[in-house]
């Protein structure tokens, strides 16, 4: 046997025993406890706490929680939120309130869904859910508007009694038209 021989027989030893004392790992890990679950056919509880796509709410009766006020765009602090208000025709108001949002957008792309827009809403319309699943393939498609937030569900939630004054407005415009619509089109 040559020098370089016995200098190789070592290394080739200590080869295959790393090779056994990992198939011994991935053995005794094959029958331990997973801790990845196989996503997405099964989903992980996630904390109630967790901040997730917003949602705008809807009364029990049907009307949205959002009246237009803007504190939501306000008290954000990446500027994801835009929100136009518009007048309610008192024949159809779209909310309780004076006013509704008449456009209502948010960048979730922007958005480091840290609920102060919800904090600071004060009908709780705004609500952020436990989705996360927000992929797209646009820029553009990530950008909610009133169509996507806006809850089809109605919620537990009656309006408050007391809260909304009587809304003695006129319709200024016409049929189905609420008031300061045009305007905030061209602002658009
Ligand atoms: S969660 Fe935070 S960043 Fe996202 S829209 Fe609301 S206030 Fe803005
Ligand atoms: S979601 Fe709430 S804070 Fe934002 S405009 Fe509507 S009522 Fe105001």
């Amino acid at each position: 046997m040559t020098g370089r021989e016995k200098r190789e027989g070592p290394s080739e030893m200590s080869a295959v025993k790393g090779i056994l004392k990992g198939l011994g790992t991935t053995w005794r890990l094959l029958w331990e406890r997973k801790h990845t679950v196989p996503y997405p056919d099964r989903r992980r509880v996630r904390s109630p706490r967790f901040r997730g796509r917003h949602e705008l709410r809807r009364y029990a009766n049907g009307m949205e929680m959002c009246v237009g006020c803007e504190l939501c765009q306000v008290a954000c602090p990446a500027n994801a939120i835009t929100v136009y208000a518009a007048e309610n025709d008192p024949a159809r108001p779209h909310s309780p309130g004076e006013r509704y949002a008449f456009r209502y957008e948010i960048d979730l792309l922007r958005c480091i869904y840290c609920g102060l827009c919800e904090e600071a809403c004060p009908t709780d319309a705004l609500h952020l859910t436990q989705q996360f699943e927000l992929a797209a393939f646009s820029r553009d498609a990530l950008v909610y508007g009133r169509d996507l937030l806006v809850s089809p569900e109605a919620s537990p939630f009656a309006i408050p009694d007391g809260v909304y004054p009587p809304f003695h407005g006129v319709t200024r415009r016409g049929e189905g038209e609420p008031a300061g619509v045009e305007g905030e089109r061209e602002r658009a």
